[in-house]
């Protein structure tokens, strides 16, 4: 029914330079752009785009107007959404001429945001709703327990990846959502393999091999692997993530939701930007037919 996203909302100013800085160098950039980035923006951006009824959860500073403003663009309900007297979260991205980046990250009115207002926007949630997580705020764990006393259905993405976020979160949640590189790093944190992870569902992207699901029950689906001409790659995550939600949310089994998640997510890498640049459902499904 609705999918209530608790997530990171950042402002990414971008600077091409010649040169990654160096200690102590002052260096004049080539070009400067700003975007709507974070998990959380991109995941409801993901999730509104693919036609699921979002509430996003999170806070900004006075300077994050606009990003709200591009959020409720896509659909989203953003009256969950706190103006806090604290600068919005936001990264100084540097990308040198090889594409290789330095980023400064300032997580702002992401950790500022009180509990209260997750209380508020969950109270009228239920078993048919969902609660979708990433580990860029504040009371990811709370909300989690607080989801779950409500029946509701946990989403949680454990990126970036927290071992203590991890396992503060973990007893509360339905779908546990992870990349290749964060599945080898909760299972040398637990010193056991993957399949031991006891949740109800796992799914773990894999890039350009795909996407693979498993229940605990011992189904399996996977994504299969899109073959595309991938020109960036941020954001491909958050896009399955925010699809495979959507979909599940609109009674897609599994399998069909992580079909639709990798087309999704294939598609966006072939764009760049990432808020922005995640595909509406029409999109893809122009792009699969
Ligand atoms: P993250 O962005 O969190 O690191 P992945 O790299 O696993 O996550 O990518 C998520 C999904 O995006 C993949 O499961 C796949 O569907 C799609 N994807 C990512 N990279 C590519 C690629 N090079 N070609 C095709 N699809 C890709």
């Amino acid at each position: 029914m609705t999918i209530y996203n608790l997530g990171s909302i950042n402002i990414d100013h971008f600077y091409r330079v010649p040169h990654l800085p160096a200690p102590g160098e002052t260096l004049a950039a080539e070009s400067y752009t700003v975007g709507l980035g974070g998990k959380g923006a991109n995941q409801s951006a993901a999730a509104a785009k693919a036609g699921a009824r979002v509430v996003h959860i999170g806070a900004v500073g006075s300077d994050g107007t606009w990003a709200v403003d591009r959020l409720a663009g896509w659909g989203v309900d953003t009256r969950h959404i706190a103006r806090l007297d604290t600068p919005s979260g936001h990264a100084i991205i540097n990308v040198d001429a090889g594409g290789e980046n330095a980023i400064v990250l300032f997580p702002g009115a992401n950790w500022a945001l009180p509990f209260s207002l997750i209380d508020a926007a969950l109270a009228g949630a239920g078993p048919s709703d969902t609660l979708l997580l990433q580990n860029e705020t504040a009371h990811q764990a709370e909300a989690a327990a607080l989801a779950r006393e409500l029946g509701m259905r946990v989403i949680y993405s454990a990126a970036p990846f927290d071992i203590g976020a991890v396992q503060a979160v973990l007893e509360n949640v339905t779908v546990l959502a992870l990349n290749a590189v964060e599945a080898d790093q909760l299972a040398a944190a637990m010193g056991i393999g993957l399949d031991l992870i006891d949740v109800p569902e796992l799914l773990v992207t894999r890039g350009a091999e795909g996407a693979e699901w498993r229940s605990r029950e011992g189904d399996r689906a996977v994504a299969a692997p899109v073959k595309v001409h991938a020109v960036d790659t941020t954001g491909a995550g958050d896009t399955f993530a925010g699809y495979f939600a959507a979909a599940r949310d609109a009674g897609r089994p599994p399998a069909a939701a992580l079909s639709l998640a990798g087309a999704a997510a294939s598609l966006k890498v072939t764009r760049h930007g990432t808020a922005d640049a995640i595909p509406t459902l029409d999109e893809v499904e122009a792009f699969r037919a």
